[in-house]
């Protein structure tokens, strides 16, 4: 059965690598009936659909340069506008600096914004990653410890060799984490100053779906309206 929000919400969602924003935010998405709208689609969007927007993103892309916040933002607000988010929206991947998340508030004036942040600490992240398995040929996902396969390194559904993804190292997840915390933390004291921020802890035992439980039951919280 799906819910829907009594007041529209843009609900963010913070968290590291690995936490599994990438797993809750489609599921949420369908249960609330709103769109979700990663940053990284709207810019491939624009880019593909050669807009105003996405031509100017593309000069800085072009260059190797970051695109500026004032179009990062100008994107998301358009999208923002469009009907299909007038019950609200997922926001995934923005926004990524403080200066980002004042515009947002100041632009956004008819819904409550919401953050939720993903908590596990690195160690688990760490433990997480780069324990995981993949199968190249049919995609299957395993972890050495908490779901190997049955026999070492062999997938259970398609007997191939299983592989640690390059990107699964902890030198690789060491920098991502840093650059996450650098990004994330302050965004986190942003929004919990403001009671707009909801803790899930993901690394104890809770599965799947206690987490999902968790994160709709704080979105039916009573939170302080954005003025
Ligand atoms: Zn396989």
């Amino acid at each position: 059965m799906n819910a829907s929000l009594e007041t529209p919400q843009v609900i963010i969602l913070l968290g590291p690598p690995g936490a599994g924003k990438g797993t809750h935010a489609p599921k949420l998405s369908q249960h609330l009936q709103v769109p979700h709208i990663s940053t990284g689609d709207l810019f491939r969007y624009h880019l593909k659909e050669k807009t105003t927007l996405g031509e100017i993103a593309d000069k800085y892309i072009q260059k190797g340069e970051l695109v500026p916040d004032d179009i990062v933002i100008d994107m998301v607000i358009d999208r923002l506008s469009e009907s299909d988010c007038k019950n609200g929206c997922i926001l995934d991947g923005f926004p990524r600096t403080t200066f980002q998340a004042v515009s947002l508030e100041s632009k956004v004036t008819d819904k409550i914004i919401k953050a939720i942040y993903f908590k596990a600490s690195d160690e688990i992240l760490f433990e997480r990653i780069t324990g995981r398995l993949c199968c190249k040929e049919c995609n299957a996902v395993y972890h050495k410890s908490f779901f190997p396969p049955k026999e070492q390194d062999i997938c259970d559904k398609c007997q191939s060799t299983l592989f640690q993804r390059k990107d699964d190292t902890k030198e690789v997840l060491k920098k991502r984490l840093e650059v996450y915390h650098l990004q994330t933390d302050p965004l986190i004291h942003f929004y919990d100053k403001k009671n707009a921020l909801t803790e899930i802890n993901v690394e104890n035992t809770n599965s799947l779906e206690d987490i999902f439980q968790d994160i709709l039951f704080s979105l039916k919280e009573t939170t302080l309206s954005p003025s």
